[in-house]
């Protein structure tokens, strides 16, 4: 139990992310007001010269990033990830693409597979650029040494990974990437801060689209980075310069999601571990991809890096491409759609989707059969969205 005046780093993260972003304002509202604004007034030019020559902390302009929403929902994010200090962009991309040009210069490696506009991100913008990029498969993990032969690298992964939900050892790659003097970024999307921590892990950056958990109801898109002062500051340059911030009004509306995220993520966790079991036990399911169950192959390794197993899964059903297609159109519960992390169910083809571009051989290479779909588990009755699932597989 936490006792009332325990310090918030003390608390457990439902209560900081509820307490410590208020600001009280005159009027006794427990949150603050939106502040929507893009410049602010200064009493007289000696008190604006101040500002912009640092000698008085202050507000100049919204795009420099400050803002008070937007301050406000930094803080909470922080928070959720316990690092010292977090950044919001106006998506999940802003945030990849300003984090790997400021710290991804000298090369980036990655390991396993990425979320598609990352990985188109990396392939088509960072190579033209000149900077190095190589891609390991999972099973090249042994390599990564030997790609790190200059100091200064960005090692970039993802876990549980899209759509297989492949686990990486997130303190094994640290240990390797930090003894080659490279820094490590974890796109932690997939998990969400409550389900896991990969800076507490050895990660340096932490990545998130808040256009999925950390939002988690489908309606905004934004990003964030989790990191320390240091490595924050630089990719607070390339942010202002690019013109990516959230916008006031959006910090707002996810800083009010942010305060119902670990609720969310205890029965999203719920209610995927009791999908996973139900189609497990389905004889037309030939295989089930959830890090929560003990038949996975990467469960022992997310049993020992993850406090919950998240809300995604992918199901193999038998037929390959056209019987999961049929399965796909035959829910009434689950809605077709890409994205994730919001609180009504979805179900996706990765076949058909979001691996469309790339040939059978390399999706099958990548451990995603024609078979497959994945699905975002949202927060409806469990028993309803077994039995949709069961409906639809007959
Ligand atoms: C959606 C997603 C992104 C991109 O985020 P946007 O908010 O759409 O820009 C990055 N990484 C992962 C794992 C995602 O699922």
């Amino acid at each position: 139990m936490s006792n009332p005046d325990s310090k918030p780093e003390d608390q457990g993260p439902a209560t900081r992310i509820i307490h410590n972003q208020r600001h009280k304002d005159a009027f006794g509202s427990p949150y603050s007001p939106i502040y929507n604004t893009t410049t602010y007034r200064f009493e007289n030019t000696a008190a604006l010269l101040d500002m912009i020559e640092g000698r008085s902390e202050g507000y100049l302009y919204t795009r420099w990033g400050t803002n008070p929403s937007i301050q406000e929902l930094e803080q909470g994010l922080a928070g959720l990830e316990q690092s010292e200090s977090a950044l919001a962009f106006a998506s999940g991309m802003a945030a990849i693409s300003a984090t790997l040009l400021t710290h991804g210069r000298n090369g980036i490696v990655c390991v396993g597979d990425l979320y598609g506009g990352t990985q188109a991100f990396l392939i088509e913008q960072c190579q033209a650029l000149g900077i190095p990029v190589t891609f390991l498969f999972r099973d090249e993990q042994h390599q990564l040494a030997e790609h790190l032969n200059t100091p200064g690298k960005l090692v970039y992964f993802e876990t549980p990974a899209n759509p297989n939900m492949a686990i990486l050892d997130i303190r094994a790659i640290a240990t390797v990437a930090h003894q080659h003097g490279a820094l490590v970024a974890v796109d932690n999307t997939f998990a969400s801060p409550i389900n896991q921590k990969p800076l507490a892990l050895g990660a340096d950056l932490v990545l998130h689209s808040a256009s999925k958990y950390l939002g988690g109801h489908s309606d905004i898109t934004a990003g964030a980075l989790m990191t320390s002062a240091e490595l924050a500051k630089p990719v607070a340059t390339w942010r202002k310069n690019l013109g990516q911030l959230i916008a006031p009004e959006t910090a707002a509306l996810l800083s009010r999601s942010l305060r119902t995220l670990p609720v969310r993520i205890r029965q999203h966790n719920e209610n995927a571990f009791a999908v996973a079991k139900a189609m497990e036990a389905h004889p037309k399911v030939t295989n089930v991809f959830y890090p929560g169950l003990p038949s996975f192959e990467g469960h022992d390794l997310a049993t020992k890096q993850m406090t919950g197993f998240g809300g995604m899964l992918s199901i193999e059903v038998e037929g390959g491409q056209e019987a999961a297609a049929r399965v796909a159109d035959s829910l009434k519960v689950f809605l077709l759609a890409t994205s994730l992390g919001g609180v009504e169910s979805l179900v996706s083809q990765p076949s058909a989707t979001s691996h469309h571009g790339i040939s059978r051989e390399e999706r099958l290479k990548r451990g995603i059969g024609d078979g497959m779909l994945r699905l975002s588990v949202g927060l409806e009755d469990a028993a309803d969205l077994i039995a949709d699932l069961t409906q639809a597989l007959g």
